[in-house]
């Protein structure tokens, strides 16, 4: 319906568009039947024809029209904090939702895949803007959906990258366009809630968040250990909140920095979607703010979490009239609509379902809901730092020794990645190569900072807390460094790494390596890459050693 999206005719082709690079994870994940492997296979050829914008998907199917159309989404926002009315998918155009196998699954869970063209030009969403992207930000959202999927966070993908050399972008300075190719299971962000509500559209509210819970989240009944009472808006509520706590702790505990949280950029799979002015963090700053043009950090990496309630509390304002009066979840009303507004809607209308239903009792709800955020964000985020620290069983320290050891890498300005990584050859204090481990943990080269004297013995201090509760552990050293090095990267996708492979794509001329390099790369960020083996000259040593501690 037109409330909910508008059809596009792509009114914008590309006939010089070529097509830069092709995600071949991404493709033998999500379209295993087709042959996208062969540079030369037919259906390549005729995916590109697509993908550049150039063919527009059949609308027929067996003579019959299926109604099939290009579209584009209807969605409002909070952005920085403040109500920006309508926004929609003014450079994003959905060009099939299809199901997938059931054995094919994404990042959070869906079979079903949704792909999308950012940068094709024109949609009814797009105002005063052009609907184009510049190769330059087109390269960082292909690589950055890559690398997330990589670490194995939950991520919308990037099928291809398609570049139109002959169309010039006019933003800072003049720069070529791009298309990227989007995959997620659902584009559906917690703005296309807010802008239903805000203009009073309740049916359409209704029948979005039906649409959500039994479609997208193939809600067939309420969860057994329901909190939450039956109904399905409450039940749409927490299942996105927890969905985006499982998300921020991905990014928290992978010093991921998005950049632009704003409500219409949040999806409700929680899916990492849109990425801009995003980062992933260098040397350890937990106030680092990655987006220029957000002066107050409000969206700093620190700040992610709570910003990620923020957008959760927009979701509840969006829901609030249809939480208070909605009914069962489980009870068949196919025919009535969902929710039967037997309460609070007929005479004295939705200010009377307010006042009867959320206000009253949804205040309550709406902090069991900020709860269940915050228990799913912690429970996540020490999972994931347990098994970065190598530990395999939960002990009741754990969060604090975390947390020392990310003010340890704050106070001495260490490398985020590489001190995690570092950390699987730490064989202990007492161990012959401790001070090597040391003088790699704390390199001490001019071009880095001054560490204080007194660095090497608080990161002793730390390292025998941690020698202390690697003993609780049940497995052998070999088998942990062989562990955390799964779940430690050693490739992250750094500021200067994305520059280079922009900067050498433009210079080159052509050339797409340095692209196909970094994707690469980014694409497997757990191989050893160069890495150094701390007393690899002491090989006998480390054996001896080895056969000690079995
Ligand atoms: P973002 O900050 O990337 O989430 O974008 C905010 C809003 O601006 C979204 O509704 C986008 O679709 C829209 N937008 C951004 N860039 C363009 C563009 N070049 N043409 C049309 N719409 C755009
Ligand atoms: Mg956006
Ligand atoms: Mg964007």
């Amino acid at each position: 319906g037109r409330a909910f999206s508008s059809a596009v005719r792509q009114s914008s082709r590309f006939p010089k568009a070529t097509l830069l690079s092709l995600s071949s994870k991404c493709a033998e994940e999500w379209l295993p039947q087709l042959d996208l492997g062969a540079e030369a296979s037919k259906e390549r050829e005729q995916l590109v024809e697509v993908l550049a914008g150039k063919t527009v998907l059949a609308r027929e199917a067996e003579g019959k029209d299926i109604g099939f159309a290009p579209w584009s989404l209807c969605y409002g926002g909070h952005q920085f904090g403040s109500w920006a009315n309508q926004l929609g998918d003014g450079r994003a155009i959905s060009i099939l939702s299809t199901p997938t196998t059931p054995e094919v699954k994404d990042a959070t869970g869906f079979s079903t895949l949704e792909l999308q063209l950012k940068g094709a030009g024109r949609t009814p969403y797009s105002r005063f803007a052009d609907g184009l992207a510049v190769l330059r930000s087109s390269i960082r959202e292909y690589l950055a959906a890559e690398a997330m999927a990589a670490l194995r966070l939950p991520t919308s993908r990037a099928l291809a990258l398609v570049g139109i050399p002959d169309v010039k972008v006019r933003r800072e300075m003049v720069e070529t366009a791009a298309i990227v190719t989007r995959v997620a299971s659902s584009w559906i962000r917690i703005g296309n809630f807010e802008i239903q509500s805000t203009r009073q559209e309740w049916d359409s509210l209704r029948t979005l968040t039906r649409f959500v819970g039994r479609e997208v989240f193939e809600f067939k009944e309420p969860p057994a250990d329901s909190k939450f009472g039956r109904g399905l808006g409450l039940h749409v509520l927490v299942e996105v909140a927890k969905r985006n706590a499982v998300m921020i702790a991905g990014w928290q505990s992978y010093g991921f920095m998005h950049g632009v949280m704003n409500t219409d950029n949040i999806a409700v799979t929680g899916a990492c979607i849109d990425y801009g002015p995003y980062a992933f963090m260098d040397v350890f700053d937990s106030h680092h703010i990655c987006n220029h043009s957000d002066d107050m950090g409000r969206y700093s990496f620190r700040n992610q979490p709570t910003m990620g309630m923020f957008a959760v509390t927009k979701l509840a304002d969006a829901l609030a009239e249809l939480i208070g009066c909605e009914i069962d979840i489980a009870k068949n009303d196919e025919g009535s609509g969902f929710v039967q507004v037997d309460e609070g809607w007929g005479e004295g209308g939705i200010e009377a379902g307010w006042m009867a239903g959320w206000r009253k009792a949804g205040v309550e709800k709406l902090e069991d809901v900020k709860t269940e955020f915050v228990e799913t964000f912690t429970n996540e985020y020490t999972r994931l730092m347990r098994l970065r620290l190598g530990f395999e069983t939960a002990q009741k320290g754990d969060f604090d020794l975390i947390s020392e050891l990310l003010d340890l890498l704050e106070l001495h300005s260490l490398d985020f990645t590489n001190s995690f990584r570092l950390l699987s050859q730490f064989t202990g204090t007492s161990s012959s190569h401790f001070s090597i481990f040391l003088d790699h943990l704390l390199p001490s080269d001019a071009t880095t900072v001054t560490l204080p004297p007194t660095a090497r013995e608080e990161w002793t201090k730390w390292l025998k807390k941690y020698e202390d509760r690697l003993a609780a552990e049940l497995s052998e050293a070999s088998d942990r460094r062989l562990r955390m090095n799964l779940v430690n990267p050693r490739f992250t996708l750094r500021q200067w790494v994305l520059e280079e492979t922009i900067q050498k794509l433009d210079h080159q001329k052509g050339s797409v390596d340095p692209l196909e390099r970094a994707l690469r790369m980014a694409g497997a960020p757990f191989e050893a890459y160069g890495e150094v083996e701390i007393g690899k000259d002491e090989c006998e040593v480390l054996n001896e050693e080895q056969k000690e501690e079995r």
